[in-house]
């Protein structure tokens, strides 16, 4: 029986943790797709070309954004980020599950493309003086861009109740057992595609 794929969406300020999840999570829930978004924001310290991003400039974001080339995209701190759609694509067909990094804006498109296959999950810190206090340890951002994210967080927090789940990352430990438990249940979600092809084969057809 061919493997169904399937989405899960994590979404939540930066800083919170998501990626860390993603990464500790890797191990635990078997064989997924990282769908690598494209950015024109600069490359922080110790990020990779391809890796973490693509990394590109305006102009051939709003070209690819003419030739349909995403399945969502958005402005986010004043610069553009987008999933590309043919990969995401090809590892659907792969019965993969596909998770996106993406933000509140990208998370309400993607459900409407895409919503019968998808989970989503929102991770943030306890508190917003909790995440303030991380950006600033972060050491990765100056003051205005962080003073940026602030400003984002406190308008992405309204946006929970859209969200499948919510993990508050306080104990990392128990923050990444619920994230394991989440991306586990995204891969048993099947679309309408699926559901009709299963019920296909268990007839026997
Ligand atoms: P950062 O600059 O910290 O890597 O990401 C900033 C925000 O952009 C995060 O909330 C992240 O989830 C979001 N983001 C990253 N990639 C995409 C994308 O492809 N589409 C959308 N809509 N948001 C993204």
């Amino acid at each position: 029986m061919h493997e169904f794929g399937a989405i899960l969406i994590v979404s939540g300020p930066s800083g919170a943790g998501k990626s860390s999840l993603i990464k500790a999570a890797k191990e635990q829930i078997g064989d997924f797709y990282f769908s690598i978004s494209t950015t024109t924001r600069e490359p922080r310290e110790g990020e990779r070309e391809g890796v973490d991003y693509f990394f590109t400039d305006q102009e051939s974001f709003e070209a690819d954004i003419k030739a349909g080339e995403f399945l969502e995209y958005a402005q986010v701190h004043g610069n553009y980020y987008g999933t590309s759609l043919k990969p995401v694509r090809k590892a659907l067909e792969e019965g993969k599950l596909v998770i996106f990094d993406i933000d509140v804006q990208g998370h309400a498109i993607a459900r409407e493309r895409m919503g019968d296959l998808i989970t989503s999950v929102f991770v943030t810190t306890p508190t917003l003086a909790e995440l303030e206090h991380r950006l600033r340890s972060r050491g990765t951002d100056g003051d205005d861009i962080i003073k940026k994210r602030i400003q984002n967080a406190l308008v992405e927090i309204e946006y929970i109740s859209a969200y499948d789940f919510l993990i508050v990352n306080d104990d990392f430990e128990r923050a990444l057992d619920s994230f394991i438990a989440v991306a586990k249940a995204a891969r048993l979600k099947k679309g309408r595609k699926q559901a009709l092809a299963f019920i296909n084969h268990w007839r026997g057809a």
